[in-house]
């Protein structure tokens, strides 16, 4: 069934299992794309709003997969996933299955064994906006597993954001995820923190943001590390323009100046921790991006 869907959103059922936020978001973006739109929940009453739509609320997970021939599963986490389909029996062979729910690479191995133990196309995903912005043309969603199915439901998929692929290995899609989204927290972390700095002397965080956000970031840390991205892969990291040594000092500031404030310094402490390992293990003199190396090479089983 895979290779049978059709461009064209009317011709081209789609289902939708789980109606979460996101779940709810998935099916509206298809419906407003003119997909014939197929919804199960374990809670029916959530589907009231998106039937009133035009969607079709199926009496099983069976009559639901049965209604297409993708699937689009976005339930809590995998174990539900497993719970939920299992009770469809035989109903998904042959067609497809894109999950979207969060996990880790080594569940989304699992979910694509158990896919094709059961002749289900596989695909894991991630969806890396919120739900409003679901729909839109900009809103990135990942993808990883057979390149075929993704070509062959690209349309549909197209319907609920700008879908990428990332690779043959199922793993790739949440591996992404989880490090875009360890990206957002540190990065929103670290303006936090910086704003509970400043605060500790009156300063407001919308005077701050302006400067921090607006003018810093912009200038010192994208531009930075766009270009040495590629030393990144190089494992070249050039001293000349200011060593760890140095760095190491503006941690041991920063850190200061928390304790003399008042504000936690629970997160300087952990950069200057990772600085000093680099440097103990011979980086003094190359720049800051070789904590890279700290990073990557974390002894087996360090958390
Ligand atoms: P959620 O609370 O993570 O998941 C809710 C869905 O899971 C509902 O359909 C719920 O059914 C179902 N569910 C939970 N336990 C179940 C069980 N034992 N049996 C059957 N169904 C069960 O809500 P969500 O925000 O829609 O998120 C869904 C997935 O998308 C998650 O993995 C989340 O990490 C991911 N995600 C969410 C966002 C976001 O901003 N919301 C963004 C990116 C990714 P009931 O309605 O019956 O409870």
């Amino acid at each position: 069934m895979t290779s049978q869907a059709s461009t064209r959103p009317h011709d081209n059922p789609v289902t939708v299992i789980g109606l979460g936020p996101m779940g709810l978001a998935l099916a509206g973006a298809l419906l407003r794309n003119g997909h014939p739109t197929t919804v199960w929940n374990r809670t029916p009453g959530k589907a009231r709003d998106i039937v009133a739509r035009g969607a079709r609320l199926a009496g099983s997970v069976a009559d639901a997969v049965a209604a297409g021939a993708l699937t689009v599963v976005c339930l809590k986490d995998y174990a539900t996933l497993y719970e939920v389909l299992d009770t469809a029996g035989g109903a998904s062979a042959g067609r497809t299955l894109v999950n979207l729910n969060s996990g880790t690479p080594n569940e989304a191995h699992a979910a694509a064994s158990w896919a094709a133990g059961r002749g289900v196309a596989y695909l894991d995903g991630a969806v890396m906006v919120p739900p409003p912005l679901v729909g839109d043309p900009g809103s990135v969603f990942l993808f990883s597993g057979p390149r075929e199915v993704f070509d062959t439901h690209r349309a549909a998929l197209t319907s609920l954001g700008d879908p990428r692929y990332l690779g043959s290995d199922p793993g790739l899609a949440v591996l992404h995820n989880a490090a875009l989204l360890g990206l957002m927290y540190a990065t929103m972390s670290g303006f936090l923190h910086a704003t509970a700095l400043v605060g500790s002397a009156g300063v407001r965080a919308a005077e701050f943001a302006d400067l921090a956000v607006n003018r810093f970031l912009p200038t010192v840390v994208d531009a930075t590390l766009v270009e040495q991205a590629p030393d990144l892969d190089a494992g070249h990291y050039p001293g000349e323009l200011g060593t760890l040594h140095m760095n190491l000092n503006a941690l041991e500031h920063i850190t200061l100046t928390c304790e003399e404030q008042g504000v936690h310094t629970g997160q300087p402490r952990l950069m200057r921790e990772i600085a000093a390992q680099a440097i103990e293990d011979g980086h003094g003199g190359s720049n800051y991006l070789a904590v890279f190396e700290v990073f990557r090479k974390a002894a087996p089983g360090a958390r």
